[in-house]
């Protein structure tokens, strides 16, 4: 049997992680794992709860509790059974999300759980810390940039998909708010690993993004070969 391969993806918001991860983990067969899905996950518990989010203490005991499992290839995120893929994306939620994460026992809780769920498989793991903290000796690092107005149109483009209406400005401003917030963060904050591939998605196709993943993992896991199972 082959060994297991890490590939980790991290970058701020709008950046294009989740699309591009899922692309890569289809090309080659792996677990792909959305780490975002899981914070917004105990943010959305916490929200229900009515806990107010600087309760350092019961944030993170209801992270330890929260059982939150990817079905379907991971396009479905189930909360102790419950399905809350749609709940997840609500806006409330990503800024919920991004203060939450902020708490170290919050993290250690994620952290342990993203670690549990890569072992034994290889997988494309994407989020903030991924390359840095979760899987410091991944076999693939990328951090994904893309202009700020780049980042925030996708935004916009997917919340409209789903029949909203945003202001621009207001998504720009939450964007920056929770980059912001998770780049001054002193547990985990967002950055580039030192030997992470930058890649910066503005105006490049998925497709195109892709191959470039693809070029690091021949490159540095199969000896140029296409088939990595
Ligand atoms: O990636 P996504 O936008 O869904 O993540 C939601 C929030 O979860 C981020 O703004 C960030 O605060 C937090 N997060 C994190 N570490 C990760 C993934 C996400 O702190 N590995």
């Amino acid at each position: 049997m082959s060994r297991r391969v890490v590939i980790a993806i991290d970058g701020p918001a709008g950046a294009g992680k989740s699309t591009i991860a899922k692309a890569v983990a289809r090309r080659l067969g792996y677990v792909y794992i959305d780490t975002g899905a899981m914070y917004r996950a105990v943010a959305l518990w916490a929200i229900r709860a009515g806990l107010a989010l600087d309760d350092t203490h019961k944030l993170e005991e209801l992270s330890r509790h929260a059982e939150i499992e990817f079905a379907a290839g991971a396009s479905t995120v189930l909360l102790n059974g419950e399905d809350v893929t749609e709940a997840i994306r609500e806006r409330a939620v990503s800024e919920a999300a991004s203060r939450v994460s902020a708490i170290p026992g919050v993290r250690r809780a994620m952290v342990d759980a993203q670690r549990r769920m890569a072992e034994g498989a290889s997988v494309v793991m994407e989020g903030r810390d991924i390359g840095t903290v979760v899987f410091p000796e991944a076999d693939v690092k990328v951090f994904l940039d893309a202009q700020p107005g780049t980042r925030a149109a996708r935004r916009i483009a997917e919340l409209e998909a789903k029949g909203q209406q945003p202001v621009s400005e207001d998504v720009s401003r939450e964007i920056a708010e929770r980059d912001r917030r998770d780049s001054t963060r002193s547990d985990s904050p967002l950055m580039q690993a030192p030997d992470a591939v930058f890649l910066d998605t503005t105006g490049l196709t998925i497709e195109e993004v892709e191959e470039e993943i693809l070029k690091v993992v021949r490159a540095r896991v199969s000896n140029g070969k296409e088939v990595l199972r």
